[in-house]
């Protein structure tokens, strides 16, 4: 049974199990090397015993007791004039554990983290505590980085607002490199002289990443990242969408809410209601109490109203008031109560049917006689007495579809919020759902802004996905053309980093590996608890960057020579033959 690793000159004394394996182990060299001068010496000065902790053995706890002998140094100029016998193979100067645990500690410790790593170590029969497994961690060094000629940099945040750090990447492979401790110009462009075989840097708009590179690395190719460009656009959509969605909003409203009074005056209170306008008046009460229930669903989501409101096509203020009541309002048949029109209405109606209409002058007249009342309560009351003539008189073109929409279904496009709607711009129409494409459809057509933001969308992600740079002036003057003020901060943007713009809209690389890689950080980050120092921090995102590259490599090698016993099986013997297709692999890539 093979227990302890295979050292030269090591004897086996004793071994004894219970709860736990000691073995109990003599050197037997007659010699030792000083290990300031070199010198042999075979003079014993004394003997002592270290006590080691090794790898568990079929789930026991295994200690080493060693026999150790200390020599005299022969050489008399030695500044040490007694030694104790190393042994390198089995463990360090002065450890308590042999090197095979530390390792195994510390691999778990890069892996899971120290408190974790000492949890599955306890579990597993080995002995190291957190603080053990961090120092092992920490004297780690850190793993090689490939030379890299096309990186990309991105921030990642330490803590909010405050502290952020920096990412760079190997776009070829999609890993990470190395990681700074944060995203100043001095620390970028720093990194970036220490490589100087970087010809191409992908990177946010930042200027400061920007100047960073130009500093540390001008002989590389600036490519502005697509996911911000795109993000930047966006925003800019966004608050034009938000715009044109209020006054649709608005506009809805408006119109709603009117011809649902008509609708109330123009069959007051007729008891016993017919059988269809009681299931109406039923569908309706369901409708709105499904938006009750949505409302509150999303309430207990923690948004506010003026987020609730976009998302249920309703004003603000009225989900506030059903927020308030806890209760949706009563929506049958307006109930009859005392009203400050009341006392009045008797004169309008003299007043109406002598001719007179003009509402200014009747709220003047009312006034002069004491109404206290709003005039939008005397507009409704003269409504009653001519719907078509009088109200209808602003609104008469619009107002058939507009009832469809207000008392059927809701307008599609009010319960979209501006968010959303920027997202039906931006997706790939093939990606979009059926109803989906209907509101683009709608939308597009609520206003020519709209409509012409959307073709410039249109053509800029054209330009983003299928690579064609060349159209990027065509495609500014266009917007300068449109006078869509929207885009202006968009533009300038662009117009100051058109080089990185147009690097992005012509070569193929992108900041896309980054997001995953930042999102794993952030994990290995919050894995630490908030407890996570730089130095730990990036020996973990290194380390675990080191074995997905060795993965991959192994993997591709794998397929290599899969393919290559396929083909070619004599070949593969011949190791001058396997150069040659390496480095023709490399010239081809
Ligand atoms: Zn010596």
């Amino acid at each position: 049974m093979i227990i302890i690793p295979d050292i030269p000159d090591v004897l086996i004394e004793q071994v004894e199990v219970a709860d736990e394996i000691t073995l109990t182990l003599r050197t037997t060299s007659p010699t030792a090397c000083c290990p300031s001068c070199g010198t042999t010496s075979s003079r014993v000065q004394s003997r002592y015993s270290r006590t080691l902790r090794d790898l568990p053995a079929s789930g026991h706890a295994v200690t080493l007791i060693i026999e150790v002998r200390r020599f005299f140094c022969k050489k008399s100029t030695c500044p040490r004039k007694i030694f104790a016998q190393q042994l390198p193979e089995l463990c360090r100067p002065h450890a308590q554990r042999t090197k095979r645990l530390q390792e195994a500690l510390c691999r778990l410790g890069l892996a899971v983290g120290g408190q974790a790593g000492a949890d599955v170590a306890s579990e597993h029969g080995i002995s190291g505590s957190r603080d053990t497994i961090l120092r092992l961690v920490r004297q780690h060094p850190l793993p090689d980085s490939p030379k890299s000629r096309i990186v990309g940099v991105d921030d990642w945040v330490w803590k909010r607002r405050q502290r952020y750090g920096t990412l760079i990447c190997d776009l070829e492979q999609g890993l990470p490199i190395d990681l700074l401790p944060d995203r100043s110009v001095e620390t970028v462009s720093t990194w970036f002289k220490a490589h100087p075989h970087v010809n191409i840097v992908s990177r946010d708009g930042s200027s400061e990443y920007a100047s960073a590179i130009k500093k540390g690395a001008p002989q590389a190719r600036q490519v502005s990242d697509r996911w911000h460009l795109v993000k930047n656009l966006a925003a800019c959509v966004s608050v034009l969408l938000a715009q044109s969605l209020g006054k649709l909003r608005r506009a809805e409203q408006a119109a709603a809410n009117i011809p649902e009074e008509e609708q109330h005056s123009r069959q007051p209170h007729s008891h016993p209601r017919t059988r269809a306008e009681k299931l109406t008046q039923q569908a309706r009460q369901a409708e709105r109490m499904a938006r009750y229930e949505q409302i509150m669903a999303l309430q207990k989501q923690g948004l506010k109203s003026a987020d609730i409101a976009p998302q249920v096509g309703m004003p603000e203020r009225t989900v506030r008031e059903w927020l308030s009541r806890g209760d949706i309002p009563y929506s049958g048949p307006r109930q009859e109560r005392a009203r400050l029109i009341d006392p009045y209405k008797t004169y309008l109606l003299s007043r109406w049917h002598q001719g007179y209409r003009n509402g200014p002058q009747l709220e003047r007249e009312l006034k002069a006689k004491g109404y206290r009342g709003s005039p939008r309560a005397r507009y409704r009351y003269l409504q009653t007495l001519d719907p078509s003539g009088f109200s209808a008189r602003k609104r008469s073109s619009a107002s058939v579809p507009r009832q469809t929409a207000s008392s059927m279904q809701p307008n599609p496009l009010l319960t979209l919020s501006a968010q959303q709607a920027t997202w039906l711009f931006f997706r790939r129409p093939e990606d979009l759902k059926e109803e989906e494409l209907e509101s683009l459809r709608l939308l597009r057509q609520a206003s020519p802004q709209v409509e012409a933001t959307y073709h410039l969308v249109e053509t800029f992600l054209h330009m983003v996905r299928e690579r064609t740079g060349e159209q990027l002036d065509a495609w500014l003057g266009a917007v300068q053309a449109s006078h869509l003020q929207a885009f202006q901060s968009f533009v300038t943007g662009v117009q100051q980093d058109k080089d990185a713009v147009l690097a992005r809209l012509t070569l193929p690389w992108s900041n896309g590996p980054l997001e995953g890689n930042v999102n794993r950080l952030k994990l290995i980050k919050r894995s630490m608890y908030g407890r996570a120092e730089f130095d730990l921090l990036k020996l973990r995102v290194l380390y675990q960057s080191k074995k997905n590259r060795d993965r991959k490599n192994k993997k591709k090698n794998n397929q290599a020579q899969q393919v290559g016993h396929l083909k070619k099986p004599k070949i593969m013997k011949s190791g001058t033959n396997s150069q040659h297709t390496t480095t023709g692999i490399s010239k081809v890539a």
